[in-house]
């Protein structure tokens, strides 16, 4: 038996099915029993006629009482049947289904399932699915409902799916060790795959979907072990020196750090400090203070005669870093520099140059910081600034460049507690969970287009006092065509209808990066009154003097994404706001803006939108470098993926590399999970 066969050759599919099934992502036999349904409707337990409920879907065994007729009503025909049980008579009804007419024999019975009308106790079924009484194609079992695509009907893949199923009848190899099968009261893999997709009972298919929800996490989770241990295995890291002390920086702060801030660099220098490399996450609220953090452990790096780098997911923000690390940096004789997209061949030649020399101690960038022809003399330390936008493979890339360099990731916490697990499963945690004082709510408001005129007239007050305001309209990466339109039409409004007398710019990912640059400068500067952008603001721009935002079309956000751009206001000493205008009318829309206007914690935040937008959608748009699960819900699975972390724990603890006998198998599984995504 050969999972990896063409679907093609499976029994009841023909060229035509072979696309359709393709178009689900279904290409080879293991594909197709890994299709799991979407869910399932218990058509096993019959009911009297007489106990059918108006509205419910339900399943009855009749006796055919007359042959089934066949009328012309306008536009189609209508087929009726009459059946009975012990109770009483129902009329079945289809529509358009002439072929029907010899189908059923009277004195026979035959099961029903479908939709039950009940009028003045006459019962009705209309359009039922159906099988002779001791079949059980349709009807007399739990049936799976699969989710579908255009012109390919359940009954049909259902019809395929058990051709596949009978094709591996019992002999799937287990994948899991017989252990922990054992230990963890998992169900075998042949009997688990057969039950999820036709569960006698409903318990079979909580035994099944458990050990298969089980495997899914447990292989994550045992990948990412894998990675840590590799990085941590492998020759020792390097042993910053004692001697370079962070509280020399600390104390040429223009602040006081927080204690959170504190915290972490401790827990930082330590890491630094010991033989082992660093791979640790950083987790902090928007304006926690992040940046300082990376600064401190950077200076600590240069100190010790090593280079640091800095990865920015954009160029507005790698600029920004620039500039402030310059501001630190400069007087204590530790050069700087940028290297993104947008800079000169001639500039960019003489940076890799210096950079390979030694001569530049800190370099700060975009992903142009992993490209091949980047050399460093002796990278020490790299932090990767808002983790969520580069996947595991960048952060391992760029790692290589140096002789196994500590490494620091930081994240604005769009992510749970508990999904972290997952995403972030083979780094050490610090948390800041404390922003710095002095720091004003940011009054939320969600609107609807009918407030407008106020809205802008708000803006306008805020403006003569002095403020400035940032316009968000959404940019979905798909569209960006049709999408970059609606930037400058929203630009031409603003600038020409709303806002004549004030100067109102723009800005968007697609643009040069100098003319980025002036506008972002020129904003900073105060000399931009209205600047109307893309999410390219949303992650780290600091303009203290801009208190509000307004974003269009909020709906299209998702609630962590809304978070970061709102933390783009609130910088300042004076009160900020932050104005929501959102259309539809879903009750999902409406509980996602409140969420927004009542809190601005980004851990609830978060939480919430998972809740409210599921799993799937949640990383969709965060490109994270991990498989997507086919079965488990990272919502509702946590108690199951905690077992499979500490089941792979004990695992990588016995054997680290997964060499012993048992565990060769379980090597092979991750390799073919993850071998697109991570470098093992
Ligand atoms: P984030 O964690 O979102 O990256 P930043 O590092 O950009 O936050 O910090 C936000 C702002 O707060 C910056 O202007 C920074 O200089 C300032 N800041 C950071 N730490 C402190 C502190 N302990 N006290 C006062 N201001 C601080
Ligand atoms: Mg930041």
């Amino acid at each position: 038996m050969d999972l990896n066969k063409d679907v093609k050759y499976i029994k009841g599919v023909g060229p035509n099915r072979v696309k359709l099934l393709n178009n689900l992502g279904i290409f080879t036999l293991k594909d197709l029993i890994t299709y799991y349904p979407r869910t399932y409707e218990d058509r096993s337990k019959p009911k009297s006629i007489c106990e059918c409920v108006n509205g419910e879907e339900a399943l009855i065994e009749g006796v055919v009482c007359s042959r089934l007729s066949d009328v012309r009503i306008p536009h189609k025909t209508m087929q009726k049947l009459i059946v009975r049980d012990e109770t009483m008579s129902a009329t079945i009804t289809w529509f358009n289904q002439s072929y029907l007419k010899n189908r059923f024999e009277v004195g026979k019975k035959y099961r029903f399932y479908g939709k039950i009308s009940n009028q003045y106790g006459k019962i009705t079924m209309t359009s039922p699915v159906f099988d002779d009484i001791d079949k059980t194609q349709n009807t007399g079992r739990i049936i799976p409902i699969y989710p579908l695509t255009f012109n390919l009907s359940q009954n049909i893949l259902r019809k395929i799916i058990e051709a596949g199923l009978a094709e591996i009848e019992g002999n799937l190899k287990e994948t899991l060790p017989d252990d922990l099968l054992k230990e963890y009261k998992l169900e075998e893999i042949n009997q688990a795959i057969k039950s999820i997709h036709f569960p006698q009972e409903f318990e079979d298919f909580n035994k099944a979907r458990n050990r298969l929800v089980f495997e899914e996490l447990f292989i994550v989770q045992l990948a990412l072990l894998e990675l840590k241990n590799n990085y941590m295995t492998q020759e020792k890291g390097i042993k910053f020196d004692e001697n370079a002390k962070m509280s020399d920086i600390i104390n040429k702060l223009p602040f006081k750090l927080t204690k959170a801030q504190l915290r972490v660099l401790e827990e930082i220098d330590e890491n630094m400090e010991s033989e082992k490399s660093m791979n640790r996450l950083l987790q902090g609220d928007v304006g926690s203070g992040k940046t300082v953090v990376a600064m401190c452990a950077a200076y600590k790096a240069v100190k010790s005669g090593y280079q640091a780098a800095i990865m920015a997911p954009t160029a507005i923000l790698a600029t920004q870093h620039l500039e402030n690390f310059k501001k630190i940096f400069d007087d204590l004789n530790i050069k700087c520099e940028l290297l993104i997209s947008g800079i000169t061949k001639k500039k960019k030649e003489e940076l890799l140059e210096k950079l390979k020399n030694g001569e530049i101690d800190i370099i700060i960038g975009t992903h142009a910081l992993i490209e091949e022809n980047v050399i460093f003399k002796n990278l020490g330390l790299v932090v990767t600034d808002e983790q969520h936008r580069f996947g595991v493979k960048q952060r391992t890339k760029i790692s290589k460049k140096g002789q196994n360099p500590d490494v620091l990731v930081m994240t604005a916490t769009p992510i749970p507690r508990t999904l972290a697990l997952i995403l972030y499963g083979d780094l050490d945690i610090s948390i800041i969970d404390e922003l710095p004082p002095n720091r004003k709510k940011i009054e939320t408001f969600a609107v609807r287009k009918n407030m407008t005129d106020r809205i802008n007239h708000f803006i306008q007050k805020q403006i003569e006092q002095g403020r400035q305001a940032y316009i968000v309209c959404p940019l979905v990466e798909e569209n960006e065509e049709l999408d970059l339109k609606s930037v400058e039409k929203i630009y031409e409004t603003y600038k020409t209808e709303i806002f004549p007398q004030y100067r109102v710019e723009y800005i968007h990912g697609k643009m040069k990066q100098k003319d980025k640059d002036n506008i972002m400068k020129e904003f900073k500067e105060g000399k931009i009154n209205i600047l109307i952008s893309t999410t390219v603001i949303e992650v780290g721009v600091d303009v203290p003097n801009a208190n509000i935002m307004v974003v269009e079309n909020a709906e299209r956000f998702g609630l962590a994404q809304l978070h970061q751009l709102r933390g783009r206001v609130g910088r300042g000493e004076y009160e900020s706001y932050c104005v929501l205008k959102f259309e539809g009318k879903s009750e999902n829309v409406r509980e996602r803006m409140k969420v927004m206007c009542d809190t601005n914690d980004g851990f609830i935040i978060s939480e919430k939108d998972l809740e409210l937008r599921g799993a799937g959608d949640f990383f969709g748009t965060m490109q994270h470098g991990l498989p997507e699960f086919k079965i488990a819900n990272l919502f509702e699975d946590i108690s199951i993926l905690k077992l499979a972390q500490s089941a792979a724990n004990k695992i990588v603890s016995q054997d680290p590399k997964l060499e012993k006998d048992e565990n060769k198998k379980l090597k092979e599984l991750i390799k073919d999970k993850f071998s697109s995504r991570i470098e093992i």
